[in-house]
Formats: C-alpha cells, structure tokens, sequence
C-alpha cells in the first residue's frame, strides 16, 4: 500500500483549453518546493494531481507542497489496487486510526468512481464499506446527511482512501499572470503586498531602499531574510538593493523638510519603474494602505503615484491593520518584519511630514533636484541578490 498526495486545484479548472497548461505549471512548482527534501513523483489523474508521499515525513512533505499557488486543498491518502476485500480492510484501519486521535460517533462513506468497469456503482461501494465498518465498529453510527466523520473511497486506475481536507491558499500557479517589482521595506505591508499578488500568479522580483552606512547592515539582513520567506511562496527572487542616502541628502539640503518623506517615495517609484522596465516587470507592488500614516492620505498617493507611469498595485488599499498582521502571521513574515532594525525612511523623518502634498508644489520642489543624474548613480551603485528558500 502507497502513502499518496491527493491535490485539488480549483480556479484553475476553469480554464478551460488552458487547463493543462496550469495543470503542468502546478507540477513543476510542486517539484521545486519539495526539491530540498527529495526528488518525488508527481502526475495528473482526471482533474486531480497526485503526489508520492513513500519516505518522507507527512507533516514537512504537506507544508511544503500547500505552499503553491492554485492548490485549494489536499489529503494524505492510502493508495492500492481496486479490491473490494482490500478497500473493506483500508476502510477499517483507517477509521480506527482516527477515533484514536479523535471521538465521533457519526460516519459516512462517499465513493466516487473515476474507473466505470468497476463492477459496482458508487452508492453500493459505499453501503457495501458502510456495512462493513457497522459491522466491526459498533460504536460507531451512520448519518448520511451530517456525519461526524467523512470517509473517502475514489476509485480510479488505483483505489484511494482518506478522509481528512487540508486546505491550500487557492489562487492560481506563479508565473501565469506576469512579473511584477515589488517595494520591499522591511516593514509589516510590503512582505504581505508581494504575497498577495503572487498568490494570483504574479512572479515577484524585489527592490529595497536602504541608507547605509546610516542603516545597519542587520537592517539589509532583516530584508534578506523577509525575500526568504517570501521565497518558499514565490520561488526563487530577484532582490536589487538600491542606496538612497546621496538622495535623501540632496532632498534634505534642498528642499522643505515637510517634503522628505513624500518626496523619497517618489524617488523609490521612479527608480522601481527603471528597474521594473529593465527586468520585464509590467508593474510595481507596494504595501501602501489608505490613511495609515501621513504618506497615505489621497493626496499622499496621488503625488508619489504622480511620479511613475507604470501600472501600480496596492494590494493592501483597503485593508485593517489588524487584518494586514494577521495574514503577516499567517505567511510567517512578521515575526521577522517586527525585528527593530531601522528604516531608510526613518533617517531624515521630519518632525511634521506634509499631509496634503501637492503635485505642482511637489513637482517644483524636484526641480530644484539633479533627479536624473541622482537616479542614474543611484542605479549605477545598485547591489542584486538572488534569494532563495533554502
Ligand atoms: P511597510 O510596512 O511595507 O514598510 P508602511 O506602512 O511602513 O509599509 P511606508 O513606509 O509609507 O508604509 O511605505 C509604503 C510602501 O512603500 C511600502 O509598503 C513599500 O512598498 C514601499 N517602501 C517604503 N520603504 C521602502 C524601502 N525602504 N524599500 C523598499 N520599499 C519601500
Ligand atoms: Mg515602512
């Protein structure tokens, strides 16, 4: 008897002529996760992905494959060749197995039969096994409409046992919506920004803005270490480290110090939109949100979206705080984004940041600026990094 994977995949589905294409697209991602723990076998059965569990330990095997965009859920299943006395036998062991992790009293069987030449129709396999586990668990009742426990019996060219759905993060597979630059602080939104439009099969690459020497070099790391986790989701990225600090010089020498912070944002954004162009990246990322701090107001997004042209996602516009944290968590980013490192922005923060920038003001302020040759040298000096999972 095998120990199998058994994968759904939702939207993907719907795809229609593209389907396999998605489906291939899935495959490969879920071979590359599993990469640092051991080469497997995966392949497509009938709108289901299949993946060998035999030598590898569950829980690290399951984390790494939920991990895919496009997955909606996943079960750990028995696998052997169509045979009612076997099934009668799996059926058995399995359902025991449970009631010792947990009590029910209620169970239903539900087959479904991919392989029609199998001699039996799908509710007489189910009343069959029923009866059968009746029979040797008198514990144990049916109840067909809300049970307390589901066992699966899916008959295809082998036959499938589980119970148990581990659900995945949807979305579709990385890489089948484009590349995007994602603004990469090393703050809470940003990590989140990037996972949420990798979720919808955006490929990432990343930009980070530091001030060193006026940023440690630990600041850089905590960043590192954020495209890392991001990684495990995004495969493998792309981050190009850009020094903001001979620009923030020039800003503070020249211009109102109520201007600083809007007017590296927007030095952030043109510099992205060089990078992102230079890459074949067809957007930029940002973890922006309406009204979370002084930047952010409409007018704040205005005048630094004023400064590029390229397409702009804010995934997180609209979001609480509190809900932005609790998907932060759930990615395994914020632990790491809370490390009290420094931030290039907080160098020069003025004491009062301008709420309602204006773009012509803003834009005459930049004037008094060399902007294209500080970009040019800012680019020149740019460092790149190529992260990965492991
Ligand atoms: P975050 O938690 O992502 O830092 P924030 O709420 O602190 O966001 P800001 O500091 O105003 O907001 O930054 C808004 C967005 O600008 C960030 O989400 C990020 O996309 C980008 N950004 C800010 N600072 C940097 C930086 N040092 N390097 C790269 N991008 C940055
Ligand atoms: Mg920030």
């Amino acid at each position: 008897m095998d120990k199998v994977l058994i994968i759904r995949y939702g939207e993907v589905a719907l795809k229609g002529l593209n389907k396999s294409y998605f489906e291939n697209k899935l495959m490969k991602h879920i071979g590359s996760n599993l990469r640092e723990i051991g080469k497997t076998n995966i392949w497509k059965s009938n709108g289901l992905l299949f993946a060998s569990m035999d030598g590898f330990e569950e829980k690290e095997f399951v984390e790494k494959v939920i991990k895919v965009f496009g997955i909606v859920s996943v079960s750990i299943a028995y696998s052997f060749e169509v045979d009612m006395e076997k099934i009668y036998q799996v059926a058995l062991e399995h359902i025991t197995e449970k009631m010792e992790q947990r009590k029910f009293k209620t169970f239903k069987i539900e087959t479904r039969r991919g392989d029609k030449s199998f001699n039996l129709t799908s509710p007489e396999i189910s009343s069959k096994v029923g009866g059968y586990i009746l029979r040797n668990l008198e514990e144990l009742t049916v109840d067909v409409h809300n049970p307390d426990f589901k066992l699966y019996v899916d008959i295809r060219e082998k036959c499938y046992i589980y119970s148990d759905k581990i659900s995945g993060y949807g979305g579709l597979p990385l890489g089948t919506n484009g590349k995007a630059l994602l603004l990469l602080s090393g703050g809470i939104d940003s990590p989140v920004a990037g996972w949420m439009m990798a979720k919808r099969g955006v490929e990432i690459e990343a930009v980070h803005y530091h001030s060193y020497p006026f940023t440690s070099e630990r600041a850089k790391e905590k960043v590192v270490e954020l495209a890392r986790i991001l990684a495990k989701y995004c495969g493998n990225i792309r981050l190009h480290s850009i020094n903001l600090l001979p620009i923030q010089k020039e800003i503070n020498e020249k211009c109102p110090e109520g201007e600083m912070t809007i007017l590296s944002r927007r030095f952030m954004m043109k510099i992205a939109e060089k990078i992102a162009k230079n890459r074949d990246c067809s957007a930029l990322i940002t973890g922006e949100n309406i009204g979370q701090v002084a930047s952010q107001t409409m007018e704040g997004l205005t005048v630094t979206h004023d400064a590029v042209e390229l397409l702009t996602f804010r995934p997180l516009i609209a979001l609480d705080k509190v809900d932005i944290i609790e998907l932060a968590k759930k990615i395994d980013t914020f632990d790491t984004s809370i490390l009290p490192f420094e931030d290039c922005c907080t160098v020069f923060l003025p004491k009062r940041p301008l709420t309602k920038p204006r773009v012509d003001r803003i834009r005459e302020s930049e004037s008094k600026l060399e902007s294209e040759k500080l970009i040019e040298d800012a680019l020149l000096n740019m460092t790149v990094e190529h992260i990965t999972f492991n």
